[in-house]
């Protein structure tokens, strides 16, 4: 089968790889019919050393299961199934808890000898706890795109604002007009905030954010971006900021904008170990740091049915599409900002 795997930044490559087969009796093998590329993905795209050694690449994805193993009781060959972008048995503790991505048994994709979903096919461990099954749903759905969010945009959105308790009574500022930014706005306005500030720079997508719920868009950063939504929320900041980027400066930005005794929620993967945490920062004015990455099986079936009853269209968030064998560009459209989120079809 064809595969996309990164060689070393900048350098993506789809190459023939071995078709995946069923190894364990709890695994199922999964033909792709729809993946995209993550904002994250564009973290090794930038550092990844090249060793000559290639990874395979992705993490979210819908797909029909294609074979099973002797143990999978919950999927069967021909099931429309989402999965989410770690791999979980949905049994042990954690997962009862609705932390999958801190399973006992699980991980995640493009590790060890498990696969990615910008592929043709994926060999999922665990199937029964990883995989959704969406009936009634073909491969030619309009709804395929805001499906694939579940995978990991929607749900990493919708976790940042369960961390950062949004409630009807909070006002929000969302850090980061990528797709996860946007899902953020989505996720806030769904839990009933009314103000939800959006911090962005790119008009096209700032737009998407007022379509999705976003009451105020500010386009400034640094000093000037804080004061402005700190004008917004009658010089006090919102409750809750929730941070879609991961780097330095968006932390900041965070500390910048957040109302005494309010909560920085972040699922913007940090590119930082270090920050500030002390009295001026989170202690003297009580600040809650939370967040993390998103169990976004968890959330699959809180958010499905308004995607399948069309209240909600995360699925805009996709403005390009492309074949598998157009996945380098697909990087580089994401890289240079000329594309939000790119949807693959194998
Ligand atoms: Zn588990």
């Amino acid at each position: 089968m064809r595969a996309a795997y990164m060689y070393g930044a900048g350098d993506v490559r789809v190459i023939d790889v071995p078709d995946p087969a069923v190894k364990h009796p709890t695994d199922a093998v999964v033909r792709v019919i729809r993946s995209c590329i993550c904002g994250s993905d564009l973290h090794p795209y930038h550092n990844k050393p090249a060793t000559g050694e290639g990874t395979s690449m992705g993490h979210e994805f819908l797909g029909i299961v294609q074979d099973t193993g002797p143990e999978v009781g919950t999927v069967k060959p021909g099931d429309l199934v989402i999965a989410p972008f770690a791999w979980s048995d949905g049994t042990c503790d954690f997962c009862r808890e609705g932390l999958q991505t801190s399973c006992r048994h699980g991980g995640f994709w493009n590790a060890g000898d498990v696969g990615g979903g910008q592929a043709e096919a994926v060999r999922v461990p665990l199937a029964d706890g990883t995989l959704v099954p969406v009936p009634g749903i073909d491969e030619n759905s309009p709804l395929l795109p805001s499906l694939l969010t579940l995978s990991d945009v929607y749900g990493t959105g919708h976790h940042a604002a369960v961390k950062g308790r949004v409630t009807p009574r909070t006002t929000v500022t969302v850090i980061g007009d990528g797709a996860v930014g946007l899902m953020a706005v989505l996720s806030a306005k769904r839990l009933g905030a009314e103000q939800i500030i959006l911090m962005g720079r790119h008009t096209d997508r700032t737009d998407l954010g007022r379509e999705f719920g976003a009451t105020d868009v500010v386009a400034a950063r640094g000093a000037e971006g804080i004061a402005e939504v700190r004008d917004l929320t009658g010089g006090d900041g919102t409750h809750v900021v929730l941070e879609a980027v991961g780097h330095m400066p968006a932390y900041e930005q965070a500390l910048g904008v957040v109302r005494a005794g309010g909560t920085i929620s972040r699922v913007g993967v940090p590119q930082y170990e270090q920050a500030p945490v002390g009295f001026s920062t989170l202690f003297g004015p009580n600040i809650t740091l939370t967040g993390g990455p998103a169990p976004a099986r968890a959330y699959i079936s809180t958010l499905l049915p308004d995607i399948l009853d069309g209240t909600v269209n995360p699925g805009k968030v996709f403005d390009q599409q492309i074949s598998l064998d157009q996945t380098p560009a697909g990087y580089q459209a994401m890289d240079n900002r000329s594309a939000l989120k790119v949807l693959i079809r194998p």
